[in-house]
């Protein structure tokens, strides 16, 4: 009853995310590859797109024992439901993270040099790998998503998409420039002396 943060950051072995590096074993250089497909938990998106709840994400995954811990390579891949940031069509993209990791062993120096948030760490033989992906997607998410690389967004008068717009769309708005042109004009016309009246 006197640890209950570290039991409480123990890795669930029934979570889809969590991996046993028993059958791996520590003898450095020992390789093992996974395949996992896991429905996606709420926070992989970001803004405008991200992975739908419970949409799967496919895991590649490669451990391999190194010294100070296990490393985790591979990629998680993923479809993406969002939409344009300029004129806000729905969109479908995927996403491809590569990942790579070091999970530190409880008795290596890495261990025992770093904080406990800096390094991950194996824990009871086991590797909980969806912070390491979450990271990797999230970083590998477009920032301003795009239906088209040339989307050319909305009016900025009436709100509609030009792709959705004739060429010749426009607004009767009258140019600034000619605005101020036609003032001065007008005050011109008022200020001159009336040569011709006085004839
Ligand atoms: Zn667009
Ligand atoms: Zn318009």
């Amino acid at each position: 009853m006197t640890r209950h943060e570290r039991v409480d950051a123990h890795p669930a072995p029934t979570s889809p995310w969590v991996i046993s590096t028993r059958e791996l074993g520590r003898r450095a250089g020992a390789m093992r590859t996974y395949q996992r497909t896991i429905p996606a938990p709420a926070g992989f998106s970001l803004g405008l797109i991200g992975i739908p709840e419970g949409a799967p994400i496919e895991l590649d995954l490669r451990l391999e024992a190194a010294s100070e811990g296990v490393f985790v390579s591979g990629t998680a891949r993923a479809e993406l439901v969002g939409e344009c940031s300029r004129c806000l069509e729905p969109i479908a993209d995927r996403v491809e993270a590569r990942l790579g990791e070091l999970f530190a062993y409880p008795d290596s120096a890495t261990e025992a040099t770093t904080d406990a948030d800096e390094v991950s760490r194996v824990v009871d033989e086991m590797i909980d790998t969806e912070p390491m992906v979450r990271d990797a997607v999230l970083l590998g998410l477009p920032l301003a998503p795009l239906c088209q690389e040339d989307c050319r967004g909305l009016c900025p008068d009436c709100g509609e998409r030009w792709a959705d717009l004739d060429a010749s769309h426009g607004h009767e708005t009258l140019d600034p420039r000619w605005a101020a042109l036609r003032g001065r004009l007008a005050s011109a016309t008022e200020t001159a002396p009336d040569g011709d009246g006085s004839r």
